[in-house]
Order: C-alpha cells, then structure tokens, then sequence
C-alpha cells in the first residue's frame, strides 16, 4: 500500500518535535533527537548486516535540523546541527517511526 504524502509538515523548534499531518487525518510527532537516532543512511546503519551503526547516545540532547529539503516528491532531506548530512527520510519512513513512537508512548501510559 503507498503511503502518503503528509498535507502538513511543521518542524516545532521549541518544542523539538517534527509534526506531520497526513491526508487521514492523523497526526504524528516525531521528536528530532529520536528522528536523528534513526537516520537510515550507510553511515548510521550499515548496508551489509542492516545494523545501527550510530550509537544513540552521542546523538546530542539539543540537535535540531538547520536546514531541511524536499527530495523529489517522496522525502526529506535533513541538514543537522551536529553536521550529519546524509539522511533522507521517505514519507513512508517518516509514517514507519512515527506509529512506533506512538504505539511506545502509548505502552507507557497503561
Ligand atoms: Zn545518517
């Protein structure tokens, strides 16, 4: 199934959060420490094993994108502030973490 292109991105500086409206009506908050963590590019996980190769911890507190573009029509390209340049986020992924950090904060509250 394709998934869809967000009607809505806002990167909410003072809060640290992207939030992305799409076409159903949901909304999803990503916070940018845990969108950087999970950057999907050969530097941050390896292409032969498909492991995480950054280590989330040196991901610093306050990292924030300082410059963001679209790649194409299906991503997002994000500069951050600790220099990492080479993420692109697909919407589908952008979807793919942000239901999982949902679903956790979710567990956290039963
Ligand atoms: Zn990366």
């Amino acid at each position: 199934m394709p998934v869809d292109v967000p009607s809505r991105i806002r990167f909410l500086t003072e809060d640290s959060l992207l939030c992305l409206d799409w076409s159903d009506g949901q909304s999803l908050e990503i916070p940018f420490r845990a969108l950087r963590q999970l950057c999907p590019c050969a530097s941050c996980v390896s292409e032969t094993t498909g492991q995480r190769v950054l280590d989330p911890d040196s991901v610093p507190t306050d990292i924030h994108p300082t410059n963001v573009s679209h790649t194409g029509s299906y991503a997002l390209k994000i500069i951050w502030s600790d220099g990492h340049d080479t993420g692109l986020f697909t919407w589908e992924y952008l979807n793919e973490i942000g239901k999982a950090i949902e679903q956790l904060e979710n567990d956290d509250a039963d």
